[in-house]
């Protein structure tokens, strides 16, 4: 198993990073001002994995400021969460333009990078935000093929094992914008994440 130290991990994330920032890999390099690499604790035990910039985040190259982020961060204050204590990052690392669902092959084109993300932090426990990111990282460690069905809700706040890894796959914040209602539930399963920290 990969066991960096802080610095090794800290000099490894920012070599990926220059990588992401030059990446024309897929069509989305062309309609963002940004390609925005992941933010937070390189040796945290937690990792969020949320699916792409919004336009905000595009804007200002920062993670999780939008609408979404202030529910985000919402959340994470409601659990006693320290943002500072997690990384936070993309499947998709550059915006969906007007917010549209993205494509396979955009999928696959960036996976790389949060493939070499998961390796470099090692976290105990990742965090797929939505069912776009826990679609892949449910591939990722060959717990269903990407190309099936999945029901997300049926996972949701479910912590699943797989080898020495942790997922636990919880609602993308943008979900409550749209249904409020959600988030006393919310916080109690951030809360859970508590005891990784
Ligand atoms: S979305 Fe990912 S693969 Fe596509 S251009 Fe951006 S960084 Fe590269």
């Amino acid at each position: 198993m990969n066991r960096l130290s802080l610095s090794e991990k800290q000099e490894s994330i920012d070599v990926l990073n220059y990588q992401i920032r030059a990446c024309n890999n897929c069509g989305l390099h062309a309609t963002r001002l940004h390609a925005l690499t992941g933010e937070g604790n390189v040796d945290s035990p937690v990792l969020f994995v949320a699916l792409s910039p919004g336009e905000k985040e595009n804007a200002e190259n920062k993670m999780f400021i939008g609408p979404s982020g202030q529910v985000f961060n919402k959340l994470l204050h409601a659990a006693g969460i320290q943002r500072e204590s997690v990384f936070m990052t993309n499947l998709v690392k550059c915006m969906l333009p007007k917010n549209r669902k993205p494509k396979m092959d955009e999928i696959d084109a960036c996976s790389p990078f949060l493939e070499e993300e998961i390796s470099i932090i090692s976290p105990e426990i990742i965090v797929p935000l939505g069912a776009y990111a826990t679609n892949a990282i449910l591939a990722k460690f060959n717990m269903h093929s990407a190309s099936d069905g999945m029901n997300f809700s049926s996972l949701n706040g479910k912590i699943l094992a797989s080898n020495n890894k942790k997922i636990y796959p919880l609602p993308h914040p943008a979900a409550l914008l749209y249904n409020p209602g959600f988030e006393l539930n919310t916080i109690e399963k951030y809360k859970r994440l508590k005891t990784f920290l």
